[in-house]
């Protein structure tokens, strides 16, 4: 096995959310055609692509961990430096419409794969709710759930399912 993961495009300033949001823009333009503003707002700042995982070599299955990029506050699941991450984390990968084509690892729930399958985004992502905290209701965050991993030891030990599955409520 090999240790693959990404933190993406995303966890930036949403400051112009509320306008864009308006215009459900991700429903009447393609993911190429977005601004950068409203490419930035997809993020629903779920924190589960910087999870690590696992591929194997022979069967190219991807499992997902509960562990976190050392970048990844675990409290919040947010980076804790977002401006510098591909200097600080060399492996960070930035997400673009054109990479969307190669990656087939991305949670089921992140924003960007659910409209490159051509799917609305779901009810709680906060173009929709208007609440960052529907994130966090619905599931969706990693935030107080995961571990970093400079705390984790092998990645093989954290192996779990729910970064790979649709979000449940916790209670
Ligand atoms: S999985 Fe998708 S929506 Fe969640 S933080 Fe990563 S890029 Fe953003």
């Amino acid at each position: 096995m090999f240790v693959i993961f990404l933190f993406t495009s995303g966890m930036a300033a949403r400051t112009k959310l509320s306008y864009v949001a308006s215009m459900g823009f991700w429903r009447t333009k393609t993911l190429a055609q977005m601004s950068r503003a409203e490419w930035e707002s997809l993020c629903d700042g779920c924190g589960r692509c910087c999870l690590h995982k696992l591929r194997d070599d022979d069967t190219g299955e991807v499992e997902f961990t509960n562990v976190a990029c050392r970048l990844l506050n675990t409290e919040t699941a947010r980076c804790r430096d977002y401006a510098n991450r591909k200097s600080r984390v060399p492996d960070c990968v930035k997400l673009t419409p054109k990479r969307l084509e190669k990656v087939d690892w991305l949670p089921p729930s992140c924003a960007y794969r659910l409209l490159h399958e051509g799917k609305d985004l779901p009810p709680w992502h906060p173009l929709r709710s208007g609440r960052p905290e529907t994130v966090v209701d619905s599931g969706a965050s990693v935030a107080g759930r995961c571990i970093d991993e400079r705390h984790a030891g092998p990645l093989e030990h954290h192996v779990t399912d729910w970064p790979g599955q649709m979000p449940k409520p916790r209670r």
